[in-house]
Protein backbone atom coordinates (compact mmCIF):
# COMPACT_ATOMS: atom_id res chain seq x y z
CA UNK A 1 0.00 0.00 0.00
CA UNK A 2 1.71 3.62 -0.60
CA UNK A 3 1.98 5.68 1.85
CA UNK A 4 2.21 9.45 2.78
CA UNK A 5 4.44 10.33 5.09
CA UNK A 6 2.70 12.53 7.49
CA UNK A 7 4.90 15.41 9.40
CA UNK A 8 3.59 15.29 12.88
CA UNK A 9 5.80 17.92 14.40
CA UNK A 10 4.58 20.05 11.28
CA UNK A 11 0.79 19.49 12.56
CA UNK A 12 1.91 19.91 16.24
CA UNK A 13 3.80 23.54 15.38
CA UNK A 14 0.73 24.39 13.36
CA UNK A 15 -2.07 24.12 16.11
CA UNK A 16 0.29 24.70 18.85
CA UNK A 17 -1.04 28.16 19.62
CA UNK A 18 -4.83 28.20 18.30
CA UNK A 19 -7.10 27.64 20.33
CA UNK A 20 -10.93 27.14 19.74
CA UNK A 21 -12.11 30.23 21.83
CA UNK A 22 -10.10 33.69 22.74
CA UNK A 23 -10.41 32.06 26.76
CA UNK A 24 -9.70 29.28 28.00
CA UNK A 25 -12.90 26.69 26.96
CA UNK A 26 -12.40 25.00 30.14
CA UNK A 27 -13.37 27.65 32.37
CA UNK A 28 -16.62 26.75 30.84
CA UNK A 29 -16.87 23.18 31.65
CA UNK A 30 -14.04 22.63 34.35
CA UNK A 31 -11.95 20.61 31.35
CA UNK A 32 -14.56 17.63 31.97
CA UNK A 33 -13.07 16.53 28.45
CA UNK A 34 -9.87 15.93 30.12
CA UNK A 35 -11.33 14.06 33.24
CA UNK A 36 -11.67 10.46 33.41
CA UNK A 37 -15.10 9.37 33.28
CA UNK A 38 -16.59 7.10 35.73
CA UNK A 39 -15.73 3.91 33.76
CA UNK A 40 -12.16 5.38 33.38
CA UNK A 41 -13.33 4.94 29.43
CA UNK A 42 -12.35 7.99 27.77
CA UNK A 43 -9.28 8.45 25.96
CA UNK A 44 -8.14 9.92 22.35
CA UNK A 45 -6.88 7.74 19.60
CA UNK A 46 -3.90 8.77 17.97
CA UNK A 47 -3.31 8.93 14.09
CA UNK A 48 -1.20 6.46 12.37
CA UNK A 49 2.57 7.38 12.68
CA UNK A 50 1.36 10.21 15.57
CA UNK A 51 2.84 8.12 18.31
CA UNK A 52 6.26 8.66 17.29
CA UNK A 53 5.79 12.24 19.16
CA UNK A 54 5.14 10.28 22.34
CA UNK A 55 8.41 8.77 24.22
CA UNK A 56 6.73 6.27 26.06
CA UNK A 57 7.94 7.85 29.23
CA UNK A 58 5.10 10.33 29.65
CA UNK A 59 3.67 10.17 33.17
CA UNK A 60 0.42 11.45 32.82
CA UNK A 61 -1.15 8.87 30.45
CA UNK A 62 -1.95 5.53 30.11
CA UNK A 63 -1.88 3.84 26.58
CA UNK A 64 -3.39 0.94 25.21
CA UNK A 65 -3.26 -0.94 21.93
CA UNK A 66 -6.61 -1.54 20.30
CA UNK A 67 -7.02 -4.46 17.68
CA UNK A 68 -8.64 -1.77 14.94
CA UNK A 69 -11.28 -4.83 13.54
CA UNK A 70 -12.65 -4.86 17.13
CA UNK A 71 -12.91 -1.09 16.81
CA UNK A 72 -14.78 -0.33 13.94
CA UNK A 73 -11.85 1.02 12.00
CA UNK A 74 -12.16 0.21 8.54
CA UNK A 75 -9.77 -2.87 7.33
CA UNK A 76 -6.91 -0.79 6.11
CA UNK A 77 -5.57 0.19 9.84
CA UNK A 78 -3.60 -2.34 11.27
CA UNK A 79 -2.62 -3.58 14.87
CA UNK A 80 -1.76 -1.44 16.94
CA UNK A 81 -3.92 1.48 16.89
CA UNK A 82 -2.71 3.86 19.80
CA UNK A 83 -5.46 4.78 22.17
CA UNK A 84 -4.17 7.07 25.28
CA UNK A 85 -5.93 8.02 28.53
CA UNK A 86 -4.58 11.19 30.26
CA UNK A 87 -4.02 10.00 34.05
CA UNK A 88 -2.97 14.18 34.79
CA UNK A 89 -3.21 17.18 32.92
CA UNK A 90 -0.63 17.16 29.86
CA UNK A 91 1.71 19.67 28.86
CA UNK A 92 0.26 21.59 26.39
CA UNK A 93 2.73 21.27 23.48
CA UNK A 94 2.53 17.11 23.78
CA UNK A 95 -1.45 17.04 23.39
CA UNK A 96 -2.48 14.86 20.37
CA UNK A 97 -4.19 15.83 17.54
CA UNK A 98 -7.35 14.96 18.17
CA UNK A 99 -7.29 17.17 21.54
CA UNK A 100 -5.99 19.96 19.09
CA UNK A 101 -8.66 19.53 16.88
CA UNK A 102 -11.97 19.13 19.08
CA UNK A 103 -14.73 20.31 18.82
CA UNK A 104 -14.43 20.52 14.95
CA UNK A 105 -14.64 17.34 12.90
CA UNK A 106 -13.81 16.82 9.40
CA UNK A 107 -16.94 15.56 6.84
CA UNK A 108 -16.20 14.53 3.08
CA UNK A 109 -18.53 14.63 0.23
CA UNK A 110 -18.64 12.26 -2.24
CA UNK A 111 -17.59 14.91 -4.62
CA UNK A 112 -14.35 15.53 -2.51
CA UNK A 113 -15.18 18.59 -0.93
CA UNK A 114 -13.94 18.84 2.55
CA UNK A 115 -16.22 20.48 5.45
CA UNK A 116 -15.70 21.26 9.25
CA UNK A 117 -18.57 20.89 11.46
CA UNK A 118 -19.04 20.82 15.25
CA UNK A 119 -18.32 16.94 16.42
CA UNK A 120 -21.17 15.02 16.02
CA UNK A 121 -20.59 11.88 18.16
CA UNK A 122 -22.35 10.83 21.10
CA UNK A 123 -19.86 12.10 23.53
CA UNK A 124 -20.02 10.84 27.48
CA UNK A 125 -19.77 14.61 28.51
CA UNK A 126 -21.24 17.99 27.99
CA UNK A 127 -19.22 20.57 25.81
CA UNK A 128 -20.56 23.77 25.86
CA UNK A 129 -19.33 24.56 22.43
CA UNK A 130 -21.04 21.67 20.71
CA UNK A 131 -24.12 21.66 22.90
CA UNK A 132 -24.68 25.36 22.11
CA UNK A 133 -22.62 25.53 18.80
CA UNK A 134 -20.29 28.39 19.66
CA UNK A 135 -18.96 30.55 17.14
CA UNK A 136 -15.09 29.46 17.17
CA UNK A 137 -12.39 31.48 16.02
CA UNK A 138 -11.48 32.21 12.59
CA UNK A 139 -7.72 30.89 12.90
CA UNK A 140 -8.62 27.95 15.26
CA UNK A 141 -10.96 26.75 12.06
CA UNK A 142 -8.09 27.32 9.48
CA UNK A 143 -5.28 25.86 11.19
CA UNK A 144 -7.25 22.83 11.50
CA UNK A 145 -8.72 22.70 7.69
CA UNK A 146 -4.98 22.77 6.85
CA UNK A 147 -4.15 20.01 8.89
CA UNK A 148 -6.81 18.07 7.62
CA UNK A 149 -5.79 18.29 4.29
CA UNK A 150 -2.38 16.60 5.30
CA UNK A 151 -3.97 13.80 7.18
CA UNK A 152 -6.72 12.67 3.98
CA UNK A 153 -3.13 12.02 2.07
CA UNK A 154 -2.72 9.12 4.04
CA UNK A 155 -5.11 6.47 2.69
CA UNK A 156 -6.48 4.81 6.10
CA UNK A 157 -7.03 8.39 7.62
CA UNK A 158 -8.82 8.93 4.35
CA UNK A 159 -10.99 5.64 4.61
CA UNK A 160 -12.12 6.73 8.17
CA UNK A 161 -13.20 10.04 7.24
CA UNK A 162 -15.14 8.84 4.36
CA UNK A 163 -16.48 5.98 6.05
CA UNK A 164 -17.81 8.31 9.53
CA UNK A 165 -19.55 10.95 6.95
CA UNK A 166 -21.33 8.01 5.00
CA UNK A 167 -22.47 6.77 8.55
CA UNK A 168 -22.86 10.54 9.71
CA UNK A 169 -25.70 10.74 6.21
CA UNK A 170 -27.08 7.60 6.59
CA UNK A 171 -28.09 8.02 10.61
CA UNK A 172 -30.65 10.85 9.47
CA UNK A 173 -29.28 13.07 11.88
CA UNK A 174 -27.54 15.05 9.02
CA UNK A 175 -25.03 16.90 9.02
CA UNK A 176 -24.81 20.41 11.48
CA UNK A 177 -23.83 23.63 10.39
CA UNK A 178 -20.91 23.80 7.87
CA UNK A 179 -17.85 25.75 9.30
CA UNK A 180 -15.57 25.40 6.76
CA UNK A 181 -15.35 24.40 3.25
CA UNK A 182 -13.03 23.36 0.82
CA UNK A 183 -11.60 20.79 -1.34
CA UNK A 184 -9.97 18.12 0.80
CA UNK A 185 -6.05 19.00 -1.48
S1 LIG B 1 -13.49 21.43 24.35
FE1 LIG B 1 -15.54 21.49 25.28
S2 LIG B 1 -15.51 19.96 26.92
FE2 LIG B 1 -13.37 20.37 26.35
S3 LIG B 1 -12.66 21.99 27.75
FE3 LIG B 1 -13.45 23.04 25.91
S4 LIG B 1 -15.59 23.48 26.37
FE4 LIG B 1 -14.93 21.92 27.85
S1 LIG C 1 -4.08 15.19 26.23
FE1 LIG C 1 -4.33 17.07 27.39
S2 LIG C 1 -5.93 18.18 26.28
FE2 LIG C 1 -6.06 16.02 25.63
S3 LIG C 1 -7.54 15.05 27.01
FE3 LIG C 1 -5.49 14.75 27.90
S4 LIG C 1 -5.23 16.44 29.35
FE4 LIG C 1 -6.92 16.99 27.95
Amino acid sequence: MKRHIIDYEYLYQLTHRVTPLEEDCGLLCGSVCCRPDRENSLGIYLFPGEESLLSGGEDWLEREYHNPAEYDFPDNWEYPVHFVKCTAPCPREKRPLACRFFPLSPHLLRDGTLLLTHETIRLPYRCPLVAKKKPLRTDFIEAVALSWSFLLKDPRILRLVEEDSMERESSGRGVPPILWMGRRH
